[in-house]
């Protein structure tokens, strides 16, 4: 018989996939903390939810595991779930494998009834508090269990207030409340068409059906698409003893992390609240308190709770973030978990961890997603512009943006969609929000706590986002935010600062970011400990300067193109295309080397001795002319005024019959060397081939800067010669025999002053890699074209037409434009590289499309025993700490 159901006491934290994450933990947390500090219960596995999404009922024995589990329960407590005179409730909660912060719901109070809140009510002496109980435990299971819309309670909510003339739920007393309860269950009645269920166990079966349900919900199928989490994980069911923090001054519930959840500077934060359950703090309903105030109120609790959440920083060896409920003067811990934290805290924790011999330094490499420490390299107010502060909230999640105001995800979603810069302005956010939140700037909402939806999701995403703007009235309806006398239409500019709370309409210039002293540290250790080098994409001397900053090691991909195409250069190359006959050609290219030999001048000069990778041209000509249409519709034009000068024998006449020649001339060039699909045509070394003269005056130009920069004061370059998009091996000699031609010229020898080698971006390069790594020194992967040239996806369309689909319906997790897709690109990658080593075991690997930047990629490349990897020079510190993660986590094997 299958086990579908573990008690608490059973568990650890390596069964997270039979237990979900928060299962695991619970059952962790208690043999670590002892189970005198956290409420007993049990965990249905992922397993039942599995087979219940397959059959759509509860798995064979499970109901009666249930059962057995409650009777154990029931036992330890001393107490049966929902007993009349005292009463035993529990909360129900889901827990998928990965936490997905407020994806999946949770029910609180199960347990109670008509007869049993009468029995809470005698044994805590507190009518109000059981009123209060029963009610919510209406309210939650109307809306998580039967789906009817909160807003179906908040405005019964709103009635009694103002029925009674108050203005905070605190107001309302034990008549109010008994009231509430009964108008929640004719709400219940009215949307169900059903009693409210007043059997406990019934309550209970409901409700872990209603947690199966909310994994194919779609908040959670919405995150999970987001957060590539698989479908068919499930989620774990936790059924726990409530316990209760709305038991009057000496009860509260509260978040605590094991150090400063911004900062990660030591010493225990978050926030609590007395007299309150834990959906209060993180609803963000009401204003909380930091966590140092709880040393005031409850000295008691607050030693313990620092204490312990040290032992299980400890214990997980990472960072943490507890929630804890005081039940009269008693601490009870509900779960733990590693802190999601912004970046900042990321490397502070790493650099502690380190000093305090809680980890070693491998260890705290690996407390972090590359990818996340992605908001270090953002942007901040201008620290010299005085700022004039509109409001200040909470930051909740460092860094600084600004953008136009929008009041829904949607509006969010769709300026984003335009290109626009936006700040998603909302009461405060919720699960459906996410969409809007990621496509936002910047998040800005009136509610706070740090542990409420908009600080979770920013804190963990590094969005920037301030929270608990009080003043701030947001009327979405209106689409109006209103700060005193202040009233800020949809559209305003608005600008937040995540680190500081501040909120401001001035055009704050946001200035880069630098690498701080912890950045640093984390930096220097990656390198250390990598093996994958890490150089740079870049064209020009400026952004290769930019590169060296982020330590770029060399030039991976020097695009050639890049100036050629500027608005100086680029009818200069036209003009050379337009050549009519090869010696006009020359002479025309003439005019291009010393604007070419310039920029790499100036690219060697601010590489010093590191090596650099320039490409021969690569794109197809017809980048440097005008537009076939447009040229077209122009020769029409000025066919018709030709015509009418013609008519009317104006002196212009001549004028513009020379005019339309040479537009003539240039539309019949432009015919000729038009393609249907340039991207398989004419570019590439295939340009090399048919108009060698080209490379010629690229090779000379290279030659000659290497020329000039050795024989200035600066370092010698390691000029590599790269040449693109081979497929015949016969291909790379001849341009191989061209750049030696030319460097000989100069007296320069190849394999000694420079290098050859070439782009792999041709499945047929990689299959015949061994017959090309004859003529070659070095291959660089070019997965751009790679992947385009793999699949047969055209990389200029795919993302926006079926790519976004294909996510959707799971045919692909991810753009193979922005990871590797391994098992087909990759493959070609890691045959490629195996069967040139073969012949040329010294063969230098390298890659540089798209992918040198992706930290999921670059575990690949690492495996499949490339030499380094080249991208954007804004993600070179990223990849920096995925090199080193990719070596730290394949250290064995
Ligand atoms: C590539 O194809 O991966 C590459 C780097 O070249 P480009 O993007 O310029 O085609
Ligand atoms: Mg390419």
């Amino acid at each position: 018989m299958t086990k579908w159901v573990y008690d608490f006491a059973e568990g650890s934290r390596d069964m997270r996939e039979l237990l979900g994450g928060k299962g695991a933990n619970v059952a962790e947390m208690t043999r670590v903390l002892g189970p005198e500090r956290v409420p007993a219960g049990f965990t249905i596995t992922t397993e039942a939810c599995v087979a219940y999404m397959r059959d759509g009922a509860e798995p064979g024995g499970m109901e009666a595991q249930v059962d057995e589990a409650l009777a154990r329960l029931e036992a330890g407590a001393g107490k049966r779930l929902g007993e009349p005179s005292d009463p035993l409730l529990v909360s129900v909660r889901s827990g998928a494998r990965e936490s997905m912060p407020g994806m999946l719901d949770t029910v609180l109070n199960l347990g109670l009834n008509d007869e049993s809140v009468q029995g809470l009510a005698e044994r805590t002496g507190n009518q109000r508090f059981a009123w209060d109980s029963y009610r919510r435990f209406v309210q939650m299971f109307g809306n998580v269990v039967r789906g009817i819309h909160e807003d179906r309670f908040e405005d019964a909510i709103d009635e009694a207030k103002q029925a009674k003339g108050v203005r905070h739920d605190t107001e309302l007393d034990t008549d109010d409340l008994r009231a509430l309860t009964e108008r929640f269950k004719a709400i219940f009645r009215e949307e169900t068409g059903e009693e409210f269920p007043l059997e406990p166990r019934e309550q209970l079966r409901q409700a872990i059906r209603a947690v199966f349900g909310s994994w194919t919900g779609e908040r959670a199928v919405a995150y999970r698409r987001s957060e590539n989490i698989p479908d068919d994980w499930g989620t774990a069911v936790n059924v726990q003893r409530m316990v209760f923090g709305n038991k009057g001054e000496t009860s509260g519930s509260g978040v605590a992390f094991s150090r400063d959840f911004a900062t990660g500077e030591p010493g225990l934060s978050g926030d609590f609240l007395i007299n309150a359950q834990g959906e209060d703090v993180v609803s963000g309903a009401r204003s909380t308190l930091d966590i140092a105030q709880l040393a005031e109120v409850l000295p008691d609790a607050h030693r313990e709770l620092t204490e312990q959440v040290a032992r299980l920083e400890r214990h997980y060896r990472n960072m943490q973030d507890v929630e804890f409920t005081i039940e009269e003067g008693q601490l009870f811990f509900l779960q733990t978990r590693d802190a999601k934290r912004p970046p900042a805290a990321s490397v502070r924790f790493a650099c502690d961890a380190v000093d305090e011999g809680l980890l070693s330094v491998e260890e705290a490499l690996m407390t972090f997603k590359a990818g996340d420490l992605e908001p270090l390299l953002h942007r901040q107010f201008d620290a010299a512009v005085p700022v004039s502060e509109l409001a200040r909230g909470v930051g909740a999640s460092p860094g600084a943006a600004k953008g136009e105001i929008v009041f829904t995800a949607r509006a969010a979603v769709e300026a984003a969609a335009e290109g626009r810069d936006v700040i998603l302005v909302r009461p405060k956010t919720r699960p459906d929000d996410y969409a809007g939140m990621a496509a936002a700037k910047g998040i800005l909402t009136r509610e706070g706590g740090h542990g409420s939806h908009a600080a979770l999701v920013a804190r963990g995403k590094g969005w920037p986002c301030v929270i608990g703007v009080e003043q701030m009235r947001v009327d979405v309806e209106n689409r109006r935010a209103t700060f005193g006398e202040t009233v800020l239409e949809e559209g305003t500019l608005i600008g937040i600062d995540g680190t500081t709370g501040i909120v401001t309409t001035d055009d704050v210039p946001l200035v880069e970011p630098e690498i701080s002293e912890h950045f640093e540290r984390v930096l220097v250790w990656c390198d250390e400990h990598r093996r994958l080098g890490v150089r740079a994409n870049a064209d020009v001397g400026e952004d290769a300067r930019a590169a060296v900053q982020m330590g770029a090691e060399g030039i991976g991909l020097c695009r050639t193109e890049h100036t050629l195409l500027s608005d100086e250069h680029k009818p200069k190359v036209a003009a050379m295309i337009m050549a009519t006959d090869d010696d006009e050609r020359r002479e025309r290219l003439a005019v291009l080397l010393p604007l070419q030999q310039e920029v790499f001048e100036d690219l060697f000069a601010a590489m010093g001795e590191r090596p650099v990778t320039v490409r021969l041209l690569d794109p197809p000509l017809h980048e440097f002319l005008p537009d076939l249409a447009e040229l077209s519709e122009e020769v029409g034009r000025l066919e018709e005024r030709v015509e009418v000068a013609g008519i009317e024998v104006t002196d212009d006449a001549g004028d513009l019959e020379d005019e339309l020649a040479e537009l003539r001339r240039f539309l019949a060039k432009v015919n000729e060397i038009h393609e249907e699909n340039p991207m398989l045509g004419t570019r590439g070394c295939r340009l090399g081939i048919l108009y060698p003269e080209i490379y010629e005056m690229q090779v000379h130009a290279l030659m000659r800067a290497v020329r000039r920069v050795r024989a200035g004061e600066g370092a010698a370059p390691h000029l590599e010669i790269m040449v693109p998009l081979v497929d015949y091996e016969q291909e790379l000699r001849l341009i191989r025999e061209l750049i030696v031609r030319v460097g000989d010229e100069h007296g320069l020898t190849a394999g000694e002053d420079y290098s050859i080698g070439t782009m792999i971006e041709l499945p047929r390069a990689c299959f015949v890699a061994d017959r090309i790594a004859e003529h070659a020194e070095f291959f660089s992967f070019g997965t751009n074209d790679l992947t385009q040239t793999a699949l047969g996806f055209s990389r200029d369309d795919v993302e926006s037409k079926f790519v976004p689909v294909y996510m959707e319906r799971r045919i692909i997790d991810r753009s193979p434009f922005e990871t590797i897709d391994r098992p087909g690109v990759g493959w070609l990658v890691r045959l490629a590289a195996w069967v040139g080593r073969e012949r040329r075991p010294d063969l230098k690997l390298g890659i540089c499309g798209e992918h040198g930047g992706d930290p999921e990629s670059i575990d690949f490349f690492h495996m499949a025993g490339l030499d380094y990897v080249s991208c954007s020079p804004f993600r070179i510190p990223i990849a920096r700490v995925a090199a080193a993660q990719a070596a730290i986590a394949h250290a064995d094997g």
